[in-house]
């Protein structure tokens, strides 16, 4: 059940090679991307499938994101060693693994109380140490604030005020914005105190973020 085997490592370098096709550049977060077992985080149903580079469904109407969107959004994070990085909508923790090979410090929060709870189980199995929450994570994490990065893997319909202002000065977040949808990637560092840049990059499809700072229920 939890086997990472010689033909599962030989499907996760070609899908590594596929990804650097198609732009992914930051040798690091291919390393993480060719070491995380990505069919450990996929339903028995769905694990033929692990290897390619699609969303899948992982419950509860949710989804594992594909992992070109992974490395993508990984490698605009620019994550170094020992941040302390955020990610909002842990889903499968398949994401928060990948983080986990660039920075032992990781928080991901789940709103999904099913999810969270089958998620925190296959961490602990997984021996992977993040620290994760079950809530709203559109209001980010005040009690652990501030981050030196913060990762949104659910379409937001605008910029959530309180996770730009859990970011330290220096910091950046990776969020997908738009309507129910489409979305544009967003990368927002904070200059200063009150000064935020931000740069909009490719179209993407999420699911929604939910919550007080997201998308009403
Ligand atoms: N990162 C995940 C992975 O690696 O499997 C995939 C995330 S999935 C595309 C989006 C997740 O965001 C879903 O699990 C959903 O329940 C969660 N979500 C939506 N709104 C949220 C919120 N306000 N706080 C925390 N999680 C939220």
């Amino acid at each position: 059940m939890h086997a990472d085997t010689y033909r599962h490592r030989g499907l996760r370098r070609a899908l590594v090679e596929e990804l650097r096709r198609k732009g992914i550049r930051d040798e690091r977060v291919l390393t993480a991307i060719g070491t995380v077992p990505r069919h450990l985080f996929f339903e028995a149903a769905f694990q033929p499938h692990a290897y390619q580079d699609k969303a899948f469904p992982i419950g509860e109407g949710q989804t594992i994101s594909q992992p070109y969107t992974v490395a993508y959004q990984t490698e605009l994070l620019q994550v170094q060693p020992g941040e302390r990085v955020l990610e909002i909508g842990t889903g499968s923790g398949y994401q928060c693994c990948v983080l986990l090979e660039l920075t032992p410090h990781v928080f991901s929060i789940e709103y999904n109380q099913v999810l969270f709870e089958r998620t925190a189980r296959r961490l602990a199995t997984l021996h992977r140490p993040a620290h994760l929450f079950c809530g709203d994570g559109s209001l980010g994490l005040p009690q652990h604030a501030p981050f030196d990065k913060i990762l949104v893997t659910a379409g937001s319909p605008a910029l959530p005020r309180p996770l730009l202002r859990q970011l330290r000065v220096g910091g950046s977040l990776v969020i997908p914005v738009g309507d129910e949808h489409t979305q544009r990637m967003v990368r927002v560092v904070r200059e200063s105190e009150e000064e935020f840049s931000r740069q909009v990059l490719e179209e993407f499809r999420f699911v929604p973020l939910l919550g007080q700072a997201g998308w009403k229920e």
